[in-house]
């Protein structure tokens, strides 16, 4: 019974269902290509896409194509996933000439986090003089 419970909630899981809001994901619907987006890497667990209102000059979302909701539900057999998704930001920002870059991860509501489906914001493309000093900086913004 305990296994076949499990077994649901994983088939749930890979369908982009969201068993907290009970209602559909739309990164999820994004990884399965029922919404359309400009995809710039897939592979079998990881898919990055081009935010649709980017807050830097190149501004990419690297997701897992498994449903999980943040940073802070990740599981121990998550390790894998979120090392796969911090290499392809590396790899985007190579593939795309960025020297320097920034990678977030907002968290929950309290950390500016508004679509409950994991994903790495990819920024960069601060070129020039004037941009690079206008670089948004976690900080030192006050
Ligand atoms: P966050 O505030 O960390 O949850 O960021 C969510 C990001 O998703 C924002 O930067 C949005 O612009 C972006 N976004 C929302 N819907 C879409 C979509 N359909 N395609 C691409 N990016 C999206
Ligand atoms: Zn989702």
């Amino acid at each position: 019974m305990r296994r076949a419970y499990k077994k649901t909630i994983s088939f749930l899981r890979t369908t982009g269902y969201c068993l907290r809001t009970k209602v559909d994901c739309i990164f999820c619907k994004i990884a399965k290509k029922e919404v359309s987006s400009n995809v710039v890497y897939e592979d079998d667990q990881v898919m990055a896409f081009e935010d649709i209102k980017p807050s830097a000059p190149v501004h990419y979302l690297i997701v897992p194509k498994e449903h999980i909701q943040s940073i802070a539900h990740l599981e121990g057999n998550h390790r894998d996933i979120l090392s796969k998704i911090i290499y392809a930001a590396k790899d985007l920002a190579n593939k795309f000439g960025l020297k320097g870059y920034k990678l977030v991860f907002n968290v929950g509501k309290e950390g500016g986090q508004v679509i409950d489906h994991l994903h790495l914001h990819l920024l960069g493309g601060w070129n020039n003089k004037k941009d690079i000093e206008a670089v948004p900086h976690p900080g030192l913004d006050k």
